[in-house]
């Protein structure tokens, strides 16, 4: 796949040798029979091996036990060969209480093999996407492809009307007669090459893409008006193409703007180690007018000398896969998808599976409308014949019959629906396991997303990470940014397995959904040592028990009145959960902290109350502070410490 991200990208597949802790020093324990325990809580590793049994002759046996996340109690005790009573009864063991048709998660799955001293494949469906494209192609079977390239940048500097200006300068060139239609992504021509572009600007899509596995963009093309230089977005996009590892070329837009100063962008973003190639660097500078349509042939030039550099290839006359970038339910065509050809050519009849759904391509169309019978390697092509709505971001491929892809989107739906249940416990990086991982070989580095209140306090955090000893793993700052932990954050995180951290700020919007959907973490701290001291401890595999915030109740300031002696009263609506007097709180304004403490005095019609629920409105008066505003929003929790459970 192109742009391989560092080869750290979507590592699901968790192979947990169980036993290996139990070995203690001396070696694996070679043909150890199977210790005979039963109930018991054999949580912890117990270094009691004995000694003399090192020289028995090893029965040469495969212990690993292949099972598919999100396994039911019952497909647990079938794939490792012991009754599914047995396999309950030392869940009991473990605290666990679960029926025959109950969801396990990860975790748990892992200690229960173990508890059978075995040794866990453990295979999500995401590993199965990943390979199936994998096919084995030998050199001569590789030809040039198209390179897809996708543009970013800050909201306003271009970036549609660069899409627009590039495609519609091709339509009039060719002879293709001004139709234009949106699929997804189109191509261009310029010679004899082709070049595809990505329809839907901005890093949020393709970081999403990503996130679901799938790594379609070549180049990126960061777009910065030269009206107005390097803004947030340009240093989020820029960020967001490093995760990725793709090769970054610059267009400097709207040059024909009066105040316009190309030098000035190129400053700026060689201060973001963009250096120019003018200036010694290797970083490709363009200069362009989307509305004058200048500079559009020279940027095409540009990206065909990376392509050229890069050798994106791929095999042509192969059965087709690759990934869905678009899709939708039309109302008169039914599903509608826009699949990107990365391998092979896909016909008319062609069986398909791509994720959960399936079809048998009844009708395609090119990004100009036009009906084809065959689509070539690297084209966008729109598919009709899907039984579903596919989701953009899956791999397709094609299959031998209807019926396989049948049973195979049929089989991998419900393999995603138990995988779903599952990750709700599974995070995918967690400052708790990512000591053991990087021990493992699991986790080559420890990627990190910095968010915080002010630029002041960013730059101090990414100073002291710089400090840590990181002889035992690799800390990495792939993002940062002032400001609330925006879905983008969580996206990238997702994306890159990375963990985020919000100092002085909260996640805003839906973050907090999206985060626990995607199982990305996220450590939010008031005071820098505080997330220097989690960060260490984490790096050397001794966080301690875990301080454990709970969320008790969230509020929203509807009105606030100045009393001379008491101070603020803000009149608040309980929008979550509940309030309680003295309870630890937090005020939150635009996702900012603006002050963290307790709740000084609580009441409901003048009176003193202890505890004000969900529905209700209260008057708060919080201990200290007098600055609340209308809009701030007050969440109430209560910090607990907790052991760590399982494992
Ligand atoms: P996006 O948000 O990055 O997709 O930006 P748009 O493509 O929507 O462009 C934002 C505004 O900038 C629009 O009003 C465009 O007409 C204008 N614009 C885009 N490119 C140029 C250019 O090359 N020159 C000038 N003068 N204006 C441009």
């Amino acid at each position: 796949m192109p742009g391989g991200g560092g080869g750290q990208g979507k590592m699901r597949r968790v192979v947990i040798d169980s036993q290996a802790s139990r070995r203690g020093p001396g070696g694996p324990p070679q043909g150890q029979p199977a210790p005979k325990r039963r109930g018991g809580r054999r949580r912890k590793p117990v270094f009691e091996e004995p000694v003399e049994q090192v020289n028995v002759e090893p029965e040469v046996e495969d212990k690993t036990v292949r099972i598919n996340s999100g396994a039911t109690v019952k497909e647990v005790s079938e794939s490792l060969g012991v009754p599914a009573p047995e396999v309950i009864k030392k869940l009991m063991g473990l605290g666990e209480m679960a029926s025959l048709t109950q969801t396990l998660s990860d975790e748990t799955i892992a200690v229960l093999v173990g508890e059978f001293d075995r040794e866990l494949d453990l295979r999500s469906v995401a590993d199965e996407a990943e390979e199936a494209p994998e096919a084995q192609d030998t050199d001569a079977d590789l030809a040039e492809r198209p390179p897809v390239v996708t543009i970013m940048g800050h909201v306003d500097h271009g970036k549609t009307s660069l899409l627009d200006a590039i495609r519609e300068a091709d339509v009039v060139a060719g002879e293709a007669g001004g139709i234009t239609q949106h699929i997804g992504a189109y191509q261009v021509h310029r010679g004899d090459k082709l070049i595809t572009f990505i329809d839907t600007p901005g890093h949020e899509a393709f970081t999403a893409m990503r996130a679901r596995g799938a790594e379609v963009t070549d180049i990126a093309v960061i777009v910065v008006a030269a009206d107005d230089g390097v803004m947030p977005q340009t240093e989020e996009a820029i960020d967001h193409a490093k995760a990725a590892g793709v090769p970054i070329v610059i267009a400097v837009n709207k040059i024909d703007k009066e105040g316009a100063d190309p030098m000035r962008a190129r400053t700026e973003l060689a201060a973001l180690g963009l250096q120019p190639e003018d200036w010694g660097g290797s970083t490709i500078f363009c200069d362009v007018s989307a509305k004058q349509r200048e500079g559009l042939d020279n940027l095409l030039d540009m990206l065909l000398l990376v392509a050229e550099v890069e050798e994106f290839k791929g095999n042509p006359t192969a059965e087709a896969s690759g990934t869905v970038i678009e899709s939708q339910l039309d109302p008169g065509r039914g599903p509608v998808a826009t699949l990107l050809l990365q391998r092979g050519q896909l016909k008319i009849g062609d069986a398909v599976v791509a994720g959960s759904q399936w079809g048998r391509v009844r009708a395609m169309h090119d990004y100009n409308g036009h009906r084809i019978e065959l689509a070539e390697l690297g084209a966008p092509v729109e598919v009709l014949g899907f039984d579903g709505v596919p989701e953009a971001g899956n791999n397709f491929r094609v299959v031998e019959s209807d019926r396989a892809a049948r049973t195979q989107a049929a089989d991998r739906a419900n393999r995603l629906k138990n995988e779903a249940i599952a990750r709700r416990a599974r995070l995918k990086v967690s400052f708790e396991d990512a000591f053991a991982r990087a021990q493992e070989g699991e986790l080559s580095s420890l990627n990190l997303i910095l968010k915080g209140d002010v630029a002041g306090s960013v730059g101090a955090l990414e100073d002291e990470i710089a400090k840590l000893p990181q002889s035992e793993i690799q800390v990495n700052v792939i993002h940062h940014g002032v400001g609330g932990i925006n879905e983008s954050d969580i996206m990238l995180a997702s994306a890159s397995d990375a963990i985020v951290i919000g100092f002085n700020v909260r996640p805003v919007g839906d973050s907090r959904l999206i985060a626990d959907r995607e199982g990305v973490e996220i450590r939010t701290y008031t005071v820098i040592y505080k997330a220097i001291e989690e960060l260490r401890a984490a790096m050397q595999g001794l966080l301690a028990p875990d301080q454990v915030e709970e969320a008790v109740g969230t509020l929203t300031v509807r009105q606030t009145f100045k009393a001379s002696k008491i101070g603020t009263i803000a009149g608040c609506h309980v929008d979550t959960g509940k309030v309680t007097r003295g309870a630890q709180v937090r005020l939150v304004r635009d996702g900012t902290v603006v002050y963290e403490g307790k709740i000084g005095t609580l009441r409901r019609f003048d009176d003193d109350v202890r505890e004000v629920t969900v529905g209700m409105e209260c008057g708060i008066v919080l201990e200290n502070y007098a600055d609340v505003k209308d809009d701030d929003v007050i969440e109430v929790f209560e910090t607990k410490s907790v052991e760590r459970e399982l494992v």
